[in-house]
């Protein structure tokens, strides 16, 4: 298929054609001759431009009112086999509107788009929404046989017929087709070297050919991805891709509602209590035993304080055999404290450490004598699960250890709701640090001896550490 081309009308549109190809790389901005300056491919007539587009089979990215387009595209709407996906996108980002190509997978595309976009995607289509998979448009490797059967197929299946699935195909057991042995429709998935299906392909019957070259394999997988502290712009395109491949996602309700705008027909959501670390991890490394792909969601990155080690804690505990085979990655994100630091400047810009102060899974005794020993090694600090509501009094304990070693006047940065709506970041001195200043979306971060404010002009300062002594 082509690049998908950003169809954009005025100078104003050019931000969000930016967001736009953020989620599409690939994708191509086109602008109106007279009305853009700042882009490469322009055109003179929107009319003739869209329809050449569209005729070449070129996905088309509107930024612009959906009517328009439909009354450009509208005299060539012949074959829907052939259309390319067409979307209309608000100019403020505030809508993504899949209008043609359903068969060419418009509305995940619509999806990738209102993941950086931040919006929901006005999905329309009764069966993708319905039974979250379009029979239409089978994932890589299976082709259907019998295309001009599934208009009266689907209208019998949206009218409450069941169906009987012969072969196997991973995308429509685990999507919400009703299944079952006595359906009075039948899905038979026949592989590319066998010449013939057992049942004839007719309206009752969709037949899909599969080649297993091109299918993804089957083999369990278990990927620990961390999505970075909320925002979409924080998150690696590895962990995007990972979520939209994945059958399954296992994780704590709020960071899969985070990632809730990747997320694909064919994945199913498991939402568990933030406390079950352990339970969660068992459960990823059991579906994945069944030969799923499952993604584990963390916030910030997986393996600070989050459920990497949670997985291999479990593995080496139990080490149940189904899961040797399992392919387990982990996938790196943007961590709080990270993301924290390039907000005010550099405060991790020489030698740094991290403590939790949650003393659910460790002794105060440790936490205390680990922030004694980081401030004897003039670490600079970021504190992780500074307070809870449960938890009310170790910030305090912790600034008066530090208060012990550290002067008053050491630059300290307060970061809550990283790139989540709310987003705050304030920089004070050791000595104002007060238990309001934080709460279970807050990281700290405590500057070391060498930590400084610089001034960069009148309103804007910089805190960093020096590298050199
Ligand atoms: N894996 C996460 C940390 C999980 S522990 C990471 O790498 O960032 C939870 C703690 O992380 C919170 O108590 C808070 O201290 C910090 N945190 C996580 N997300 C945050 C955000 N968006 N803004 C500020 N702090 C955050």
């Amino acid at each position: 298929m082509n690049p998908p081309a950003i169809v954009i009308l005025g100078e104003a549109s050019i931000p969000i054609s930016r967001q736009i190809q953020a989620a599409l790389p690939e994708a191509l901005v086109y602008g109106l001759a007279d009305r853009v300056q700042s882009i490469v491919i322009t055109y003179d007539n929107f009319g003739e431009t869209v329809r050449e587009l569209f005729q070449a089979g070129t996905p088309i990215i509107g930024v612009c009112a959906a009517g328009i387009l439909i009354r450009t595209i509208a005299p060539l709407l012949s074959n829907k086999w052939q259309e390319p996906p067409v979307l209309a996108i608000a100019e403020d980002g505030s809508a993504v509107v899949p209008l043609l190509g359903g068969l060419q997978g418009v509305n995940d595309l619509a999806r990738q788009i209102a993941a950086v976009l931040q919006v929901a995607p006005a999905i329309t289509t009764t069966g993708d929404i319905r039974f979250r998979t379009t029979l239409l448009s089978p994932p890589p490797g299976y082709t259907l046989v019998n295309p001009d059967d599934a208009k009266t197929f689907i209208a019998d299946l949206l009218a409450g017929a069941t169906v009987k699935l012969f072969g196997e195909a991973p995308w429509l057991e685990n999507s919400r087709l009703p299944i079952a042995e006595a359906g009075k429709l039948t899905i038979e998935i026949i592989h590319k070297s066998q010449s013939q299906p057992t049942s004839t392909p007719s309206q009752d019957c969709l037949v899909y050919e599969v080649d297993i070259d091109c299918v993804e394999p089957t083999q369990g997988k278990l990927a620990i991805v961390g999505t970075g502290p909320g925002s979409a712009v924080w998150m690696s395109p590895e962990v995007k891709q990972i979520l939209e491949s994945a059958t399954d996602w296992v994780g704590y309700k709020t960071y899969l509602d985070l990632a809730e705008p990747l997320r694909k027909t064919h994945t199913t959501r498991h939402e568990s209590d933030n406390r079950v670390e352990l339970d969660r991890a068992r459960f990823a490394l059991d579906l994945a035993a069944q030969k799923r792909t499952v993604a584990i969601v963390s916030s910030g990155d997986p393996g600070i304080y989050a459920m990497a080690a949670a997985v291999f804690e479990v593995l080496e505990r139990e080490a149940k055999p189904e899961w040797q085979e399992i392919e387990i990655q982990v996938c790196p994100g943007i961590s709080a404290m990270q993301a924290a630091a390039a907000q005010v400047g550099a405060p991790l810009g020489h030698d740094f450490c991290a403590i939790s102060l949650s003393d659910i899974l460790k002794p105060w005794d440790v936490i205390a004598q680990r922030i004694k020993a980081a401030a004897q090694a003039d670490f600079a600090i970021a504190f992780y699960n500074p307070v809870s509501k449960q938890r009310t009094w170790q910030l305090e304990k912790a600034k008066a250890i530090l208060l012990e070693l550290r002067s008053p006047e050491t630059p300290v940065v307060l970061a809550r709701n990283l790139g989540r709506p709310g987003q705050t970041v304030t920089v004070k001195p050791l000595a104002q640090l007060a238990i309001e200043d934080a709460d279970m979306r807050t990281v700290i971060l405590i500057g070391s001896s060498k930590t400084r404010i610089v001034q960069q002009r009148p309103g804007k300062q910089w805190v960093y550490t020096p590298r050199h002594y």
